[in-house]
């Protein structure tokens, strides 16, 4: 710190302490945090770019945020990118759980900490995995079905097998069916995987079993894109509203359709507290500090990585307003939009 003192004839600079060479360097150089984004398909992401973006530059840093549009090269050409651009940590949502390694690993040799961001990338040992309990997410969607169908047909359409997040659902929804499902009660028509998560492909799945007039009781959607493709399949057989239908993000339409009916609830992931944690978790990465708050581990295939884990929460009817409506997550005109 330089202090610089007038007095009538002189200029005195006094040190009050000498500044260290690594001060010298922090002061010149801003934080820079890289954002890589596998895609901003789904509503969600909009506000994860968004708030991610937000908070970083409140406390004093730089962001660059890339969104690979569900392109494997791309997102791997889109991190050298921002490698070249002396990024300080790099935050990724991988579009592929096995190939965003060589991105990781890209990061890693430069020095770079990295960030797995709701999508964990496999077998790559980063330095931060940090999302909702995504088998946690699966078993509120599962038992919300299970407390309602006591007998019956389920059908349910996965998500792409790219994300590990469609497996971990997948161990959420089993632990709460299985035993229905092995004692027959609950008869597992088929289940699918969307690629990219494609709704067309939810639309045309539904559709095929409808048009095969195979009764279905309850689908459980991998989220709620999914759920609006299968939503409008069932609307066109004059089945909305008859078949339960879960899905997890809280889109607006899915808390639209709750509210009409068609949907009989979703997972609401309060995005906000991830993207908060990440942003002061990266700062606080870039500056060398210990994150001291982890108190979890995942294995990624190969190592166990820290995890910071939020919870997720179970919307209905009865419960969207002093959930999405009290945060604003939506607010309650768009919810409302027909009352
Ligand atoms: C996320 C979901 C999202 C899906 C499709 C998953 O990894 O957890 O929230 O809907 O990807 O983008």
């Amino acid at each position: 710190v330089v202090l610089a003192l007038m007095t009538v004839n002189q200029v005195r600079i006094i040190y009050l302490d000498k500044p260290t060479h690594q001060e010298e360097d922090n002061h010149h150089k801003r934080i820079k945090i890289g954002f890589s984004l596998g895609t901003l398909k789904e509503e969600r992401w909009i506000k994860d770019r968004d708030i991610v973006m937000a908070k970083v530059k409140e406390m004093g840093a730089d962001i660059i945020v890339l969104n690979a549009n569900n392109d494997d090269q791309d997102q791997l050409k889109q991190v050298k990118a921002l490698l070249n651009q002396s990024i300080d940590v790099l935050i990724i949502v991988p579009n592929d759980l096995h190939k965003a390694a060589e991105a990781v690993e890209l990061a890693k040799k430069q020095g770079v900490k990295v960030i797995s961001y709701d999508r964990l990338v496999l077998n790559s040992n980063v330095d931060l995995y940090i999302s909702f309990d995504n088998e946690r997410v699966g078993e509120l969607m599962a038992e919300a079905i299970a407390e309602r169908l006591s007998k019956g047909n389920l059908l349910i359409i996965n998500g792409a097998t790219s994300d590990n997040n469609t497996k971990q659902l997948k161990v959420g929804y089993n632990r709460v069916l299985n035993d229905k499902i092995v004692d027959g009660s609950i008869n597992l028509v088929a289940e699918e995987w969307a690629p990219l998560w494609m709704k067309e492909y939810a639309f045309s799945e539904t559709d095929k079993f409808l048009q095969s007039k195979t009764k279905i009781d309850a689908i459980i959607a991998g989220n709620d894109g999914l759920a609006d493709g299968i939503i409008e399949a069932l609307s066109q057989h004059r089945l909305a509203g008859e078949t339960l239908v879960v899905g997890q993000d809280a889109d607006l339409a899915a808390c639209q359709r709750i509210v009409e009916g068609t949907q009989l609830m979703t997972v609401y992931k309060p995005i906000e507290k991830l993207a908060d944690a990440t942003a002061r978790m990266a700062i606080q990465m870039a500056k060398g500090e210990e994150l001291t708050n982890i108190k979890n581990t995942i294995n990624d295939g190969r190592y166990d990585v820290p995890y910071y884990v939020l919870e997720p929460i179970p919307v209905f009817k009865e419960n969207l307003d002093e959930t999405i409506l009290k945060d604003g997550f939506h607010m309650y005109d768009e919810v409302y939009r027909n009352k």
